[in-house]
């Protein structure tokens, strides 16, 4: 017989080369449950040959003992009634190898039917590994959540026992001062002062570490008017706002579900910052605005302002980090981990977009729940 294409495609070499090479391992069986296809990559999955198999019931095989019950009564329950809850989708389930040892699978399983007869296929991959990797996955989240709360508290505790000494050292400071109030040595008077001043700084890093390992304690979430809130800030800034001619212009904002005190110190270090970090000589213009994307409100707070260079975009997240020195601008560098932390609180997040010389755009997302809404 002459070689047509179709007759190869349809030949039983064809259905052999196709199960041969397939990545699933693929079992078929007979309406009384007894195997009568077992693939090579079967053999690799379960261990056993094809020859150990064929004829054999499934449940006595690669089904282990649990599931035995309900694979019989499944069979038979599709037989009589061509229904069955696990056909034709992907399931978990465990699976037993020739050595014994139970292991996780994945299958579909298929019914078939061809010239009269009924079989099942099911085509199986065993999923160990990825099992194996979730669950690292999931032991190491539990394991940094567990760390970050230790470090939380060591910040508080150790924050909150600087406080004393510290309170110490300020009050016999003050005492020398007094003390040397006459002396003519203006190095004693000049160490003093730097004294004073180092002191003074570690009680402000201290009080801002307290602050920061507070954050978000015993809160409550509550209907937070952004508008409300971004109004009261504005009403904190005025000094600033008004020596800089600083310009503001608010979107109307919605209202979100959140911590109100927190949600306050968030717009309240974006917009100090914007009028912080102006050019110098240029009043700065600053926008607030809020975009609503898909479950999350996208706020940003635009300004005209120096910029920030691309290298420092991740850095300036971190506690403690700034790009200038004391002198050039005042703060400490916990404005933005306060936003950070403040953000996550909300699951959200934050980062910034910026050219320096031009100005930077700080973006943070807040978690939209079904009960906020924009202010009518
Ligand atoms: P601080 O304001 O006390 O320095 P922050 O954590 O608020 O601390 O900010 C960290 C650093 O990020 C600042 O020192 C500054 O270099 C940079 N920065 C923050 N906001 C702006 C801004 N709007 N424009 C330019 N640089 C900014």
């Amino acid at each position: 017989m002459k070689e047509t294409k179709e007759n190869i495609w349809s030949s039983e070499e064809t259905t052999r080369l196709i199960m041969n090479s397939a990545l699933d391992a693929i079992v078929c069986i007979d309406t009384d449950g007894c195997i009568i296809i077992w693939n090579p990559q079967a053999e690799r999955t379960f261990g056993f040959t094809e020859t150990e198999v064929i004829g054999r019931r499934l449940s006595e095989t690669i089904v282990p003992e649990q599931y035995r019950a309900l694979h019989e009564t499944g069979l038979k329950k599709y037989l009589n009634t061509r229904q069955g809850t696990v056909l034709n989708k992907v399931f978990e389930i465990s699976a037993l190898h020739r050595n014994g040892h139970e292991f996780p699978i994945e299958l579909t399983i298929v019914p078939m039917r061809l010239k009269e007869h009924d079989f099942f296929c099911a085509f199986i991959r065993d999923i160990s590994e990825r099992q194996e990797a979730e669950t690292r996955h999931q032991q190491y989240a539990e394991d940094l959540k567990r760390k970050n709360i230790e470090l939380e508290q060591f910040a508080y505790v150790a924050s909150h026992d600087l406080q004393e000494p510290l309170r110490t050292v300020s009050g016999f400071v003050e005492l020398l001062k007094r003390h040397y109030k006459n002396e003519t040595d203006e190095n004693v008077i000049k160490y003093i002062n730097y004294i004073t001043d180092a002191s003074d700084r570690m009680w402000r890093l201290v009080q801002d570490l307290l602050d920061y390992s507070r954050l978000g304690r015993e809160r409550i979430l509550e209907p937070v008017d952004c508008n409300k809130v971004v109004q009261e800030v504005l009403s904190d800034l005025a000094i600033a706002i008004q020596e800089s001619k600083a310009v503001i212009n608010i979107d109307p904002l919605p209202v979100i579900s959140g911590y109100s005190t927190e949600m306050k110190q968030l717009f309240q270090n974006l917009l100090s910052n914007s009028l912080k970090f102006r050019k110098p000589g240029e009043p700065p213009v600053i926008n607030i605005s809020v975009m609503l994307r898909e479950d999350t409100w996208q706020f940003s707070v635009t300004d005209n302002g120096i910029g920030i260079d691309e290298k420092y975009w991740e850095r300036i997240f971190v506690i403690f980090q700034r790009l200038h020195t004391k002198n050039e601008y005042e703060g400490t560098g916990i404005g933005l981990a306060h936003c950070k932390k403040i953000t996550e609180l909300h699951n959200g997040k934050i980062w910034v977009d910026s050219t320096p010389g031009e100005g930077s755009t700080f973006y943070f997302t807040i978690k939209k729940r079904n009960t906020d809404k924009w202010k009518v």
